[in-house]
């Protein structure tokens, strides 16, 4: 026997519409291109995404086109986000921190019909141009008096151009919400990217999810500013929970240094925020060096790296923020896990608590996991137990856009890459990529762990811990490390900071220091670069 509900689509439009009525007034601020702050509303931004849909049609963009973007976190690009899926073509988000011939190539893949970008990009646009195999128009999200007074790409299209010609008063269409809305391309750090393509069900659970108070708690007395960018994973989906519980929006557009950011935050008063350890690497000296305080960011949550365990205490000590260290990936929309303790973890010591709160954290209802060993045999949830992990769940793939890449799932379950463990309660904690798992003597060694420690140390500004062969063990770490400007510190310091720390076959057998760890277009540590680079480096005790 079927219910009797009513039948309605989860659909990406009925988000912004459902906050430009009951959040009509809420704003949207940016921190423009051009430099000046621009403020609206979620009711502004609903009738322009309106505009924009119809402007799309005129462009001849039909129903599962997909349209690429190129551009920070601003108010066009979120309008982008609702006009694009509203009329059921497929926003392409585009990293434009990936090489120019990457660009292109992922643009064609997906078959990009348009490209809409910011004006910071318009070099990259005009490298890409003439490779642009289905492309039939690029957009310049300005308005007449910034568009570049010439080009070399020719009949560039001007946005605000676009809108002013529309009416207002669109009518979202309604279709099917497994529809597809949104396409991310993985970083393909081994191959080509693979695009993680998105349905408007998926997006509006995953939204849901992730509002809920156990994963971001997110609210209509929230000002949220996502640092993470809106070509990452949808900005982590934020462009999406925000609307739907009403949350004030700031968009911090291409200035993510440590003042830029901290000066919006105040300014705008914001609670919340997001972004991956190496952007808040920044923040964090800015607002030391200068004594500084936050007035009003009560959280921050930290994920797509491991967030060393050195920054959870000093945004939560020092400037009582509190940290929610998440997991997840493109493939799951991409959240996975939050760090939230339970009410029987409240009676524990500072200390009991953080050893749960730099864990991963726990799973969000909608996604189911399992750690199995290399039999793929199901391993025990005791903490200590080391497997690949595998998730399964609405809001995570059952396979790559044109089948690239063949059936990635394992019996329904999609494998992560990732290596953890689970303790008896489900905080989960990533000791590795598989790929960088240093696999010593038949045993493993986490490389993370290793690398939170070594940040620990006072000296230390970054650190990066790689498997180097050895001829007896397979492999043993080497610790790379960048020092703060100024400091000092031999490896025999560093090597007897671990004492105590870990188990002593787990200490580093060498230390090398160098002046910057490569980072990729995520702003995760390149470790393959690092092995290039360091791989054949002779250990002291091989
Ligand atoms: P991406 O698809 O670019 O977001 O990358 C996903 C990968 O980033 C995951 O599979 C993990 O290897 C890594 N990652 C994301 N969040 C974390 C985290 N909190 N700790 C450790 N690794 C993480």
């Amino acid at each position: 026997m079927l219910g009797i509900m009513q039948d309605q689509p989860l659909l990406i439009s009925s988000v912004l519409a459902h906050a430009a009525r009951h959040h009509a007034d809420t704003e949207i601020v940016s921190r423009t291109v051009e430099g000046s702050i621009h403020r609206y509303t979620y009711a502004d931004a609903h009738r322009r995404a309106g505009r924009l849909a119809r402007a799309l049609g005129a462009l001849g963009v039909g129903f599962s086109d997909r349209v690429g973007t190129l551009a920070w976190n601003g108010y066009r690009h979120f309008e982008l986000y609702y006009g694009i899926s509203g009329i059921g073509a497929v926003m392409h988000t585009i990293n434009p921190r990936l090489h120019p011939e990457q660009i292109a190539w992922i643009a064609n893949h997906a078959e990009d019909k348009l490209l809409f970008f910011d004006l910071t990009f318009l070099p990259i646009i005009e490298a890409v141009a003439p490779h642009m195999r289905t492309c039939k128009g690029f957009v310049a999200m300005t308005d007449r008096a910034h568009m570049p007074a010439s080009s070399k790409v020719a009949g560039l299209l001007c946005y605000e151009d676009l809108l002013e010609r529309e009416s207002d008063g669109f009518e979202w269409p309604t279709f099917d919400e497994n529809t597809a809305s949104s396409l991310c391309y993985t970083s393909g750090t081994t191959g080509n990217p693979k695009g993680a393509l998105y349905t408007h069900r998926s997006t509006i659970l995953h939204a849901y999810a992730s509002a809920l108070p156990d994963t971001l708690d997110c609210s209509a007395r929230d000002a949220i500013l996502p640092v993470v960018p809106m070509f990452h994973v949808n900005a982590w989906g934020l462009a999406y929970s925000c609307p739907l519980v009403g949350a004030k929006l700031v968009f911090p557009g291409p200035q993510l240094d440590g003042k830029s950011l901290h000066d919006l935050f105040e300014t705008e008063k914001v609670t919340f925020s997001a972004g991956v350890p190496t952007v808040w690497q920044g923040l964090l000296a800015y607002v030391k060096q200068n004594n500084l305080r936050f007035s009003t960011l009560s959280r921050t949550v930290i994920g797509g790296s491991s967030c060393p365990p050195a920054m959870i205490k000093a945004f939560q000590d020092d400037y009582g923020v509190r940290v929610l260290h998440a997991w997840g990936m493109t493939e799951m929309s991409p959240l996975g896990t939050v760090c939230n303790l339970k009410t029987k973890h409240l009676g524990l010591t500072k200390d009991e608590q953080f050893g749960i709160e730099v864990t991963q954290g726990r799973a969000v209802y909608g996604v189911d996991m399992k750690i199995v060993g290399d039999d793929g045999q199901e391993l025990p949830w005791d903490g200590k137990s080391f497997g690949n992990l595998l998730v399964r769940g609405p809001w995570v793939v059952k396979g790559y856009f044109k089948g690239e890449g063949g059936d990635p799932l394992v019996d329904g379950w999609f494998p992560t890459g990732d290596v953890a463990t689970i303790s008896p309660d489900g905080f989960m904690t990533i000791t590795d990529r598989s790929k960088d798992v240093i696999k010593s003597g038949g045993e493993w060694i986490s490389s993370i762990d290793l690398e939170n420690i070594a940040v620990a140390h006072p000296a230390v500004l970054q650190a990066a811990v790689i498997g180097v062969a050895h001829p007896k063990w397979d492999e043993r770490p080497l610790l790379i490390v960048v020092r703060k400007p100024g400091a000092q510190v031999t490896r025999e310091e560093l090597l007897g900071f671990y004492d105590g720390k870990i188990a002593k076959w787990w200490l580093p057998d060498d230390v090398v220091f160098t002046d910057a760890i490569p980072l990729g277009a995520t702003g995760k540590m390149l470790k393959t670069k690092l092995r290039e680079q360091f791989g054949s480096h002779r250990l002291p005790t091989a």
